[in-house]
């Protein structure tokens, strides 16, 4: 178990995430659900998505049976991982309390929900799904095994491009034209400034 310097990396990231998760959903109060559009393949593809973050490299770790499907990679790329789940834990850090008691794990509208267009917010509109491409793209880095490196990115990225769209045009459906602007002037998970030139 943890033959390497990246492992005890990956296993120091995924604490210090789970930690910044549970301090900031404490914080949340309960609150009405006046819109739910959750539906049963969401909670299936969360539910593996956690495996892939959890329960997968954990197994990797503390058992031998995966080390079939072990691969080498050069040692930047484990640092080029390392500093994806920085960036990653500081933007799940900034975009919690920013977005409020407006979080939720599903995807749903509460009694009084605000539209959050600042902080992190001013410049892409799903900073905590940017942050779970990195988790899963430094996973990959981190725990060179085919299994358990890509257990987490092959399921989020289904989840990512099924979620997306929709919880957008539950957001467009409630906020209407306020959400159509902010969308305008957004990028999803890359900010538009990067692309489009400021007028
Ligand atoms: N997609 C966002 C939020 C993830 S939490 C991100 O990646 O950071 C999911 C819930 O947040 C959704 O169900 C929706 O109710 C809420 N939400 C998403 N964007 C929001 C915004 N700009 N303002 C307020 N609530 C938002």
């Amino acid at each position: 178990m943890l033959d390497n310097t990246f492992e005890f990396i990956w296993l120091i990231g995924f604490v210090t995430g789970s930690v910044i998760r549970v301090i900031h959903r404490r914080r949340i109060r309960p609150s009405k659900i006046t819109a739910n559009h959750e539906t049963r393949s969401d909670v299936l593809l969360l539910v593996l998505a956690g495996i892939g973050m959890i329960v997968v490299p954990l197994f990797y770790l503390l058992t031998p049976w995966l080390e079939f499907a072990n691969y080498q990679l050069p040692e930047w790329a484990g640092w080029v991982g390392t500093a994806l789940f920085v960036i990653a834990l500081w933007l799940l850090w900034i975009a919690h309390p920013n977005l409020g008691h407006n979080w939720s794990a599903k995807l749903e509208i509460k009694e009084n929900h605000l539209l959050v267009t600042k902080g992190i917010y001013r410049y892409i509109r799903h900073p905590m799904y940017a942050a779970h491409w990195l988790w899963g793209i430094a996973q990959a880095l981190l725990l060179t095994n085919w299994i358990a490196g890509l257990a987490f990115l092959g399921f989020f990225i289904p989840l990512y491009f099924l979620r997306v769209p929709r919880e957008e045009q539950m957001m467009l459906e409630h906020f209407g034209e306020d959400y159509h602007l902010y969308m305008n002037r957004t990028g999803r998970i890359i900010p538009h400034f990067l692309f489009h030139k400021q007028r």
